[in-house]
Order: C-alpha cells, then sequence, then structure tokens
C-alpha cells in the first residue's frame, strides 16, 4: 500500500536535524508522519511494515551529477534504465547533466526529461541545464526559459567554459535566478590532449597526461570571477590537492562556492590506470595518493560539500578500444553509496558527515526541498543494511553501462528498500 509505511527499529540518521539514534519512522500520504522512539500500534494499523533492524535509515539520497544520456544516446542509457540504477544505488533524486543530443539548452529538452523520468516512475530526476548554446561555450543559452521550465543549476559540464568573459556572464544571469553554475574545471589550453595524469605512470605507460594545473588554473579563474558577480560557483568532481586548497582559502573569504568528489577520486589512484585500463580513463583524471587523501580532508572539515557519482555510461564499444580513444567516464549509481561508506571507515570521517554530503548538501545546493527525515517532509527515504557484503559486478547493474573501475571489488553496505514520496521504488531480493 503506498503512502503509508511503518519502518520499524532502524538507526535514523538525519544531519539535517542533527538526528542519529534508533527510531521508529512512520509515513503517510507521501510525507514523513512521525520519527519516534516507539510509534503506538494505533497509528501504524494497516501500514505497511519495513523491518529495519540493524539497518540504517536516511534521507533519500542525492546525487547532484548524472549523465542520463537521453535524449540522444539511449544506446547508452536511458531515463527508465539511469533511475533503475539509482534507486538501487539508494538514490531517490539524481540530477542530470546536458550534455545530450540534443543538448538541455531549451525549456522543450528541460520538459521532456520530466516527462520521461515521470513515465519511470522511480527517482526524482531535475534537469541541469546548457550554460551555452549546444555547449559551444559561445553564447549563453535560454537560462530563464529553462529556469521557468524546472531546471536547478546550469553547466557545460565535460565541456570546460574556456571563454572567461561567458562564465562571468553565466554567473551574472544566474544569480537573477539563484541557479548555481556548475563547472567542469579544466583549461583546455594546458590539459592538451592529455589522457590520464601527468606523473610518473603517464611517463611509464607513455601516455599524454593532463597536470594538476589545468585544474588548478580553471578553477582559480573562476574563483576570481565569482568574488566579482554575485553569483553561485559549484565546482564538480575535484581532484586535486591544489585545487582544494583553492576552494579552502575562497571558503574562508566566504566566497559563495561549494564542491564535490566522485568515489573513484576519492577510492583509487593514477596507478589504476595499470596496463591501459580504460575504465580507469575519465576528465578530470585519477590522481596521486597525496591528492586522494587531500579530497578525503576536505571532505571531513568541509571543504567539500557533496559526493557525487558523475556516473557517465558508455557502450562497450566506446571503451574496448585504445586508451587515447576511449570515451572518458565511468558508471557510479550503483557502487556509490558502498564506497562511501568504505572511505568514511578508511578515513575515519563520521558517517553523518558522509550521509549530509549525499542528501542535505547536495538539497541546498540545488535549493531541493528535500534531503531531511523531520516530520512533515517528503518522504524519500533510504534503508541501508551496512554489513551486507557484495561483489562489484558490471553484468548485474541496472545501468546500460559497464564502465566500471571497480569490477570485482569487495564491498559493504547497501540500499535494501528505496522509497520515493511514500512509494517503494528498490526493495533488494532477499529484504
Ligand atoms: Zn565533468
Amino acid at each position: 500500500m503506498s503512502g503509508h509505511l511503518f519502518i520499524r527499529g532502524g538507526t535514523v540518521i538525519d544531519p539535517a536535524s542533527g538526528m542519529q539514534a534508533r527510531r521508529d519512522v512512520l509515513v503517510r500520504d507521501e510525507r514523513v508522519a512521525a520519527v519516534s522512539e516507539a510509534i503506538g500500534d494505533e497509528s501504524v494499523r494497516g501500514a505497511t511494515v519495513i523491518d529495519a533492524e540493524n539497518c540504517l535509515v536516511l534521507p533519500g539520497l542525492i546525487d547532484m551529477h548524472v549523465h542520463l544520456r537521453e535524449p540522444g544516446y539511449e544506446y547508452k542509457e536511458t531515463i527508465e534504465t539511469g533511475t533503475r540504477a539509482a534507486v538501487a544505488g539508494g538514490f531517490t533524486t539524481v540530477a542530470c547533466m546536458a550534455n545530450t543530443n540534443p543538448v538541455n539548452d531549451s525549456a522543450a529538452v528541460t520538459e521532456y526529461i520530466h516527462e520521461r523520468a515521470q513515465a519511470a516512475r522511480l527517482a526524482r530526476v531535475y534537469p541541469i541545464g546548457a550554460v551555452s548554446k549546444d555547449l559551444k561555450g559561445q553564447e549563453l543559452a535560454e537560462i530563464g526559459e529553462m529556469h521557468r521550465a524546472g531546471i536547478v543549476a546550469v553547466s557545460d559540464d565535460g565541456m570546460p567554459i574556456m571563454n572567461g568573459d561567458l562564465m562571468r556572464h553565466a554567473l551574472e544571469y544566474t544569480a537573477m535566478f539563484g541557479l548555481p553554475v556548475i563547472v567542469h574545471e579544466e583549461d583546455r589550453s594546458i590539459a592538451a590532449d592529455g589522457v590520464m595524469n601527468e606523473g610518473a605512470q603517464s611517463l611509464r605507460l607513455g601516455l599524454k597526461g593532463v597536470p594538476a594545473a589545468a585544474e588548478e588554473a580553471m578553477t582559480a579563474r573562476d574563483l576570481a570571477l565569482l568574488a566579482r558577480t554575485g553569483g553561485r560557483l559549484h565546482i564538480a568532481h575535484v581532484s586535486t590537492a591544489g585545487a582544494v586548497e583553492l576552494i579552502r582559502a575562497a571558503k574562508g573569504r566566504r566566497l559563495p562556492v561549494t564542491a564535490e568528489v566522485t568515489p573513484h577520486h576519492f577510492t583509487l589512484t593514477e596507478a589504476a590506470v595499470g596496463a591501459y585500463n580504460t575504465h580507469a580513463k575519465m576528465h578530470p583524471p585519477l590522481r596521486t595518493a597525496h591528492d586522494v587523501e587531500a579530497v578525503r580532508r576536505a571532505l571531513a572539515d568541509g571543504t567539500i560539500d557533496a559526493i557525487a557519482s558523475d556516473h557517465a555510461p558508455h557502450h562497450r564499444d566506446e571503451k574496448e578500444v585504445e586508451f587515447d580513444r576511449a570515451l572518458n567516464g565511468v558508471v557510479g549509481l550503483e557502487t556509490t553509496l558502498a564506497l562511501a561508506l568504505r572511505m568514511a571507515g578508511e578515513a575515519k570521517i563520521p558517517l553523518d558527515a558522509i550521509i549530509a554530503a549525499m542528501t542535505v548538501n547536495p538539497a541546498r545546493i540545488l535549493g531541493l526541498p528535500l534531503g531531511t527525515l523531520a516530520p512533515g517532509a517528503t518522504a524519500d527515504i533510504t534503508v541501508v543494511d551496512p554489513r551486507r557484503r557484495w561483489t562489484v559486478q558490471a553484468s548485474r547493474f541496472r545501468s546500460k553501462g559497464r564502465n566500471t573501475p571497480f569490477e570485482g571489488m569487495e564491498l559493504q553496505g547497501q540500499a535494501i528498500v528505496t522509497i520515493v514520496g511514500g512509494r517503494v521504488v528498490w526493495r533488494a531480493e532477499d529484504a
């Protein structure tokens, strides 16, 4: 029965309200009706019971950076398969990037994405509009029109905005709507045609490298522009210690900047490229152990606000080619939660900080009325068994994408029930 659920005996972690305690949760009519030590029999009559004993009960996870590939690249992923992967991974909400075909640079494409997401009835989907028309980096897209159609941010993600004047105008113009500009920080004139991190590994493999300076130079430029515009800047997939330092300093000066890190950047180093493994190819590239340490520390101290998958499915033919020619990106919706839990354990970061980075923080950055389990809140809930052990097998993904660098890795922790608006949209087979 939809909209009337009794989630019994789990540990509720709700960073937005500062709660971390064993609680029962009652859901009624798409809302959180009560969060209490013991909910009386009277109020749970007729409710579907979900046993959350030894489990975590979290606000529905939010992934603010995914590529759903529809319209235009349905052979890689569709909104239906992408949101099925999302709910299987514990995500109740995703925000999808604009690099589809056609590009999401108009209200028509934004509306199409909304329609497809509503038809799928799985995770909530919030479209991100393009900054520039057709991602060409020359003139601004129809941002006002897309804002009315429901975009939550703008980004040319995948295509760094080399034109600094356009970037400045984007920050100024989006300030009128309160929309963040999400940036892929890479100075192409420095990155040139690099395919992995520039360093000892790239030398050994004979591959052209992308220096950390490509990311840091662009980050510094955008922070300098931000200081003059009054807009809001969100820095996607931070990968270098130097970029972390720039963001930390900017936050110290109270600039309206936020940032995210991906599971691959906080888990893997350039060593994962190994013998030309194209599943370890992405932009920005995997960096060094020093950088991994820096992004982890940045998550711990709040310099980095959010964890985002940068879920980027590709067809196998686009990865089973020589390293230079392989497309960039990895899938992440079905591995992000367990990798975040693993990293929290290794780096000794409190669980509530990690959960905040996957719930209330991205909700605030995108202005979504989600990310909390406070009574009255929308009943988007993820029930996680933190002890459940599993092995990454791409062949079992719900995503069409199989391009993961984590194949065969043994992980712990999995979403066993995912609830969107009071409706169970995912339940693990044996839960
Ligand atoms: Zn990107």
